[in-house]
Parts: C-alpha cells; structure tokens; sequence
C-alpha cells in the first residue's frame, strides 16, 4: 500500500470520455489498496482559451484578474473528475488551491509555492477517500488566487507529493517517457528507463517541454520519486527521475541529445579590452528584461575584443536596440546579429568521469561538414550553436555518434 500523487495533463483529462480514463486507472489503485491524491490539469486548450478571452478585454489583463481567470479551468476538471469517479464507485473530493491551503508568494501570474498544509487531505485519504486538487494555482497570505505560470500543474504535483511524503509521484502526460531526443526527428530514438534529475533540468531547459522545468527543480530538492507515464497506456513504467547514486557504471555517458530552434546570436566587435566593459553589454541586456544564454568573450588583441551571446529569438530585435545605444557608449566599431540559429546540446553525467566527449562530439559534426559557431560547456552538458539548416542533421549525427538507439 503506497501514498501515490497523479497528476494528469491537459490533454490526459481533454474530453469526458479521457475522464472517465482517468477514473478508471485511479480506481485501479485504489482497490489495489494505495491511496490516491491527483492533481489535474485544465483540459487541452482551456488555459490558452481563457487567456485569449481576458486579452479580447484588456490587451495587458490585470495579473490579479487574469489569475482568476485562469484558475477555472482546473477547477472545472477538477469537479468533472470527482464525478467520474464517483461513478465509478470511488469515493472522492475535489479541493482548489486554497482549499488545499497550497500558499504562494503575490506574484501573479508566476507565484512560488511556499507552503502547503496537508491536515485536510491526509484526513480525506485517511477516510478512504480520493483528494483531487486543481493544478497551477494557490493563494497568497491575502487570500488571492495565484497561478503558477504556464504548465504549473506539474509543480503542484512535485510540491503534494514532498508536502504529503509521498511514495511516488506519477505525472501523465501524451508520450510514455522521456526520450534520448525528440522521435520526430530521430526515428530510433529511445525512452530512457531513468535520467538523473541534473540531466532532466537540462533536458527540460533545453527545450525538452515534457516536464515543467521548476517542477524538475523541485523534485530534486525535496528528493520527490518522479516518474513520467503515458495516460493512454495500460502498462509501461516510463521514466523515473533519479539521483545520481547507484547509476550502473556500464551506463552509457550521454543520456540524451537536446535542442532549441529559437536562439538568436548577437555580436558585438572591436570592444575595448578593459575592466567594465562586460558589465556594461550585459547589464544594459538584463536591464531590458532579456534573458541571455551563452557568453563568449574572444582573447583580446590591439587593446580590442569582440563579444558574443545568444538570447531566445524572440527577444533579437529588442536586445540589437539595446545594443545599438550601448555601442556607442562604449565605443565599440561594430554589431553583427544572425537569428538564424539553433543550439544543440549533448547531455549526460557521464561525461563528468570521461574525458573525450566533446572531441567526440565535434568529429561527428565535422565529418557531416557542419560549421560550428559557438560552444560552451558545463559539466554535464556540451552544447553548441549551428546554423539552423543543419538543426536535424546535427541531432541525428550525435544521436548515432553517441549510440543512443542501441544502449
Ligand atoms: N493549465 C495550465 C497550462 O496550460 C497549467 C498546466 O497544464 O500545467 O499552462
Ligand atoms: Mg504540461
């Protein structure tokens, strides 16, 4: 008998018919003898609905307004799924955000969760009943309703299952896994049967979109077992979300390739080579709100030196704005931009014990003739920038380099 969070996505909970699914599966458990706490999002298109309709209003909505907008939709699944259950003969009870006393900061819109107070779900479950509470809102110390940014759900299920000392949290979503690359674009990629929680933050801040990336975060804090499933299938243990320890040595060094298609490049030439000036470039970027990814700054020659970084590309005419009026500032000659690039990266924690990886790496991208741009490097992770053109011909070359169909 275990202590089981599920928290099913939009499109696991999309029509009556998915409900009554997720009824079932959850009535499976049940008379296996767990309980049972499930967290559910609004169904598939709802969320975008509601905020397509509070911009048909107010083009910037009200944050206060817009949360308590956007918070029906679970509420709406929540109720629903109560009902099916019901049905089916379990007993059940459906709790918002703040009936489940899930407290946030006041930042609308993008709250952090702070505390959750359990006594009430613990004493439904002890009563033999299924809690269902909606995904993606809390409530602040003044009792407004908060949302937790886009695909939020999934942190409320990581936060229920550290607050509840869950066995297990289970989050169900439309792929049974977590894969060594996107399928679409490598037909022998693998699901992975685990992945580190290092590696999945990378994954998932790397444009992998199947879990929340503050919900990986979490989960490795509070040391949560996460586990990622298909609703649509019977069986399949999908892919457990580990920590490091125990990792079999025979596992292979990378775990998955990873990517983004919407990077921009900006660089800025013949910057004088003296204290500041970083600062300066970036400091003026940050100021405009723009999130910067890689950095490079070139070895300095003639008391001059160019700079490089890469923002997502739809920020790339805004931060060339910016810094055209920094340029002159700091009299650098020259600004050269590309927003057609894309980043692909390799990931493993293997590669902190193997020495190699990268030269591995970039023989396999120099024997398809692909032009390397930009690289960095952390310890888990290699990632370098491309032209976009040879997005999928990289992500292949990489995923047969490093064997990840076969291991
Ligand atoms: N319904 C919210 C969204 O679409 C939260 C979630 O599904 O996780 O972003
Ligand atoms: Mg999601």
């Amino acid at each position: 008998m275990a202590l089981i969070v599920q928290k099913y996505g939009g499109t696991s909970v999309g029509t009556p018919e998915r409900i009554r699914n997720v009824a079932a599966r959850v009535a499976r458990f049940v008379a296996r003898g767990d309980r049972v706490v499930v967290v559910v999002s609004a169904m598939s298109g709802e969320t975008n609905r509601l905020l397509a309709l509070a911009r048909e209003i107010q083009s910037q909505p009200d944050p206060r307004e817009l949360d308590v907008v956007l918070s029906t939709g679970e509420q709406v699944t929540m109720g629903l799924l109560c009902m099916a259950l019901q049905a089916a003969g379990v007993d059940a009870r459906s709790y918002t955000g703040g009936q489940a006393r899930i407290l946030t900061d006041d930042a609308f819109n993008k709250a952090r969760i702070s505390s959750i107070d359990g006594v009430a779900i613990r004493r439904d479950l002890e009563a033999g009943r299924v809690v269902v509470v909606a995904g993606f809102q809390g409530v602040d110390a003044a009792g407004n309703i908060t949302t937790l940014g886009r695909g939020g759900s999934d942190t409320t299920g990581v936060a229920l299952a550290a607050a509840l000392q869950a066995d297990e949290c289970q989050i169900y979503t439309d792929v049974d896994g977590v894969y060594t690359t996107d399928p679409r674009i490598v037909g022998e990629a693998r699901k992975l049967d685990c992945i580190t929680f290092e590696e999945m933050l990378e994954m998932a801040s790397l444009g992998s979109k199947v879990l929340q990336i503050r919900s990986v975060e979490f989960a490795g804090k509070y040391k949560v077992k996460l586990r990622v499933l298909s609703s649509f299938e019977e069986a399949g243990e999908g892919t457990l979300i580990t920590v490091e320890e125990g990792r079999n040595m025979e596992e292979p060094i990378i775990s998955g390739i990873a990517f983004n298609r919407d990077e921009a490049k900006l660089t800025v030439l013949g910057v004088p080579d003296c204290p500041g000036i970083a600062y300066q470039i970036l400091g003026a970027v940050a100021d405009a709100n723009i999130d910067v990814d890689m950095i490079i700054q070139n070895v300095g020659h003639d008391g001059a030196t160019d700079f490089s970084f890469t923002v997502n590309r739809s920020e790339f005419d805004k931060t060339k704005a910016v810094l055209e009026s920094v340029c002159e500032h700091i009299g650098a000659r020259e600004i050269q931009g590309d927003n057609k690039v894309c980043k692909v990266s390799a990931v493993g924690v293997g590669m902190r014990s193997h020495p190699g990886v990268a030269s591995q790496m970039f023989r396999a991208l120099a024997e398809e003739g692909i032009n390397i741009r930009m690289i960095s490097t952390s310890e888990i992770k290699i990632s370098v920038v491309l032209d976009e053109k040879y997005l999928e011909l990289a992500v292949r070359a990489l995923h047969r380099a490093f064997r990840l169909e076969a291991a």
